[in-house]
């Protein structure tokens, strides 16, 4: 089949996966045989479900976001029977149990990578709404990827009026209960996810949808203990599955956990809400500014010291541009310090 969209041609080459209102196809484009995955909404369901204002919805929030671990999209046009949303191509499908347990480290490698494209839909007030393994695709290199906002929402003021949305088996209580919700919907089904990479089963189970439901909202949490597992990583999953949404932790908290602070360390990544909490502890001791201005410099010649402050030292024999390229400021200079004690900790 071939699409025509926006004055290029597509090939329809094979279907990738489907969904409620329609299909995802693997499309070449014709003139830079560039490949996209293609969805494909029928406009018969959109009507039939009254689901407008959500595909809208979906391709207005999916479009306003540009990030590593979100699949980019592209494009979007519509004829009169179907919707068209073009969008960056995962040749290895979406993610999925194991056919071996994955280790501590792969957890932590797939989940990290999932945290950052949720840490950058909650910067943008976005809720995803709908965070699960299909949900969750792979590229050629293996970079996983957020993809489908069909239930994504925008706050504007939180929290938010909620109706029953997503996926039962990773929704947290308040929205199995249609109370208000807020970003820690997103983190509890972190929680799941995190849950499914270490045993490959849901945290929470029922024989049907009323049995799951009151499970969710009752039933204790118990995780079978992994020997090859750290408390640290049991901790986490037991906060993130917290039943009320005030206790659970946010992505900063998450970031902040002993878990990803050390296996960011380990793997050399920049954990930026440490960093800027450690900032704060800083500015909270109330260094003061002399302090910063007593520390010297060797000039590049070191025939002559400079105090950061950019003044020479008493034994100076240096030219002016060379004092001045020395003054970062005191706001510049906790930044570096900081920066630097980061790269000194990852040694
Ligand atoms: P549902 O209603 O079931 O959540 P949906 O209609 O919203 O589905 P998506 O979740 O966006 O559709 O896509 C359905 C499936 O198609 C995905 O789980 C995935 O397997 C496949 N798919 C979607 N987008 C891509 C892509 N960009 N690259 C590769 N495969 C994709
Ligand atoms: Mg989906």
């Amino acid at each position: 089949m071939i699409i025509t969209g926006c004055g290029n041609y597509y090939q329809t080459l094979k279907q990738l996966g489907s969904g409620s209102f329609g299909s995802v196809y693997l499309v070449k484009d014709l003139n830079t045989q560039n490949e996209y995955a293609c969805k494909i909404i029928s406009k018969q369901l959109i009507n039939m479900y009254n689901a407008n204002q959500m595909i809208q919805s979906e391709i207005a929030i999916h479009y306003s976001c540009n990030h590593k671990h979100i699949v980019k999209l592209y494009s979007y046009w519509e004829d009169q029977s179907n919707i068209y949303i073009l969008l960056e191509y995962c040749s290895k499908g979406h993610l999925i149990h194991p056919k071996t347990q994955f280790t501590e480290d792969e957890v932590f490698q797939i989940f990290n990578q999932i945290l950052s494209g949720v840490d950058y839909l909650h910067k943008n007030n976005i809720v995803h709404r709908d965070l699960k393994f299909e949900n969750i695709l792979i590229n050629e290199d293996g970079t996983l990827k957020l993809c489908d906002f069909g239930w994504a929402i925008k706050v504007q003021q939180l929290p938010v009026e909620n109706v029953m949305c997503g996926t039962t088996e990773y929704m947290p209580p308040e929205v199995v209960s249609k109370q208000v919700l807020d970003f820690k919907v997103d983190t509890w089904s972190l929680g799941v996810i995190l849950f499914e990479l270490l045993h490959s089963s849901f945290p929470f189970n029922g024989k049907d949808q009323q049995e799951l439901i009151n499970n969710i909202l009752n039933n204790q949490l118990i995780i079978s203990r992994r020997h090859d597992i750290s408390e640290h990583l049991i901790n986490l999953i037991q906060a993130l599955l917290i039943k009320n949404p005030e206790f659970r932790p946010g992505i900063e908290q998450i970031y902040l956990c002993k878990w990803m602070k050390q296996n960011m360390k380990t793997h050399n990544l920049f954990n930026h809400y440490e960093n800027e909490q450690l900032k704060l502890k800083v500015k909270q001791k109330n260094i003061t500014l002399k302090a910063v201005n007593d520390i010297q410099y060797l000039t590049p010649n070191n025939k002559t010291k400079i105090s950061n402050d950019g003044q020479e030292g008493n034994n100076s024999h240096t030219t002016q541009s060379q004092s001045t390229n020395t003054s970062p400021g005191p706001k510049n200079y906790i930044d570096k310090f900081f920066s630097f004690i980061e790269q000194f900790k990852n040694f």
